[in-house]
């Protein structure tokens, strides 16, 4: 397992003001390392310009490389992009916001000379990150472990390593709905973990709204498991289990002559069967709306262009 090329996949949505100084990060981590270096920028149609900011980093040296996407094809995709760009025998993920520290590349090296075939991280929290962020990730994980099939790592983060092997067969999921740590944490081997100290975005904006990790939560969720199907199955059961006992308790009533006025339970049945047929007919479109993504089978993302020759 002797490492004779690194690929660093960074990808960046709206990081002009991060480039610089990320790259000097990497290039220092990168001057002490042994091995054949190569940094691969997806520049994931951001507005500013950090594409401008990759190609000055690319004419300058010649182990950085940049691709443009199309358009903004999400967080997920961009690293899918970056990783079939690399020619690594080891790859690593970073974001570029200077949230994933370089400083801890060797450590993840270290790791992988160990026998990992992927190694993984764990953010240690410190005061920067925001309480909402805290607690919606701790939401997030309990989500997604308790509702698919696999363990996906608590407070884990897309800046890991992975050996070629993994790599490639991460890549032969043909998938278009890609849920990254799930899809990492299905595929197996051997995988270790690394903890480092989430430093805050060195500066911009994260582009993780609410709404986004929302959906990041319920493509997770849905794209691992149809356990929310047999949950909507368990939810009608109950409710139709409860259905018959008051079915009987009225005809009880009605048969004893007991007339009761009946708006309120009226009401209340429709009220609760209504809400519960939407959201079981919603988690079914769920899996439909990702039935017909799938059978579209439309190119994940599209290269504008790209700095360089070598990269495929
Ligand atoms: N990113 C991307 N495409 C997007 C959104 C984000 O490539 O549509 C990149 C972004 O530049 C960063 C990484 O994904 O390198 C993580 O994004 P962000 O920092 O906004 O997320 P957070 O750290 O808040 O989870
Ligand atoms: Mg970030």
């Amino acid at each position: 397992m002797k490492l004779s090329k690194l690929s660093i996949v960074v990808p960046c949505y709206n990081e002009e003001s991060n480039i610089e100084e990320l790259f000097n990060e990497l290039k220092k981590v990168i001057e002490s390392l042994t091995c054949v270096c190569e940094v691969i920028f997806v520049d994931d149609g951001s507005k500013d310009n950090t594409y401008k900011e990759i190609e000055k980093k690319s004419h300058k040296y010649d182990y950085v490389h940049g691709v443009s996407l199309s358009r903004n094809f999400g967080h997920q995709i961009a690293l899918l992009a970056g990783l079939e760009k690399a020619s690594g025998d080891v790859i690593i993920t970073l974001d570029g916001d200077l949230q994933h520290p370089p400083q801890v590349i060797p450590e993840l090296i270290e790791k992988y000379n160990k026998g990992f075939d992927i190694v993984n991280t764990r953010r240690i929290d410190d005061e920067s990150t925001s309480f909402l962020k805290k607690k919606t990730s701790t939401l997030f994980y309990i989500l997604i472990n308790k509702l698919s099939d696999i363990k996906v790592e608590p407070f884990g983060a897309d800046f890991r390593l992975m050996s070629r092997e993994t790599v490639d067969a991460f890549l032969s999921i043909k998938e278009q709905d890609r849920f990254t740590r799930g899809l990492v944490s299905w595929i197996g081997y051997n995988q270790g973990v690394v903890e480092y100290k989430a430093s805050p975005r060195f500066s911009g904006k994260s582009s993780y709204t609410v709404k986004k990790m929302f959906q990041l939560a319920i493509n997770g969720i849905t794209s691992m498991s149809s356990k929310p199907l047999r949950i909507s199955l368990y939810l009608g059961l109950m409710f139709f289990i409860t259905g018959l006992i008051y079915a009987v308790f009225i005809i009880y009533n009605y048969f004893a002559g007991i007339n009761v006025e009946g708006w309120t339970s009226i009401l209340i049945t429709i009220l609760i069967l209504g809400g519960i047929q939407l959201l079981i007919s919603s988690i079914i479109g769920e899996y439909v709306s990702r039935i017909f993504n799938e059978t579209k089978s439309r190119p994940l993302y599209l290269v504008k262009k790209q700095t360089s020759k070598k990269i495929t």
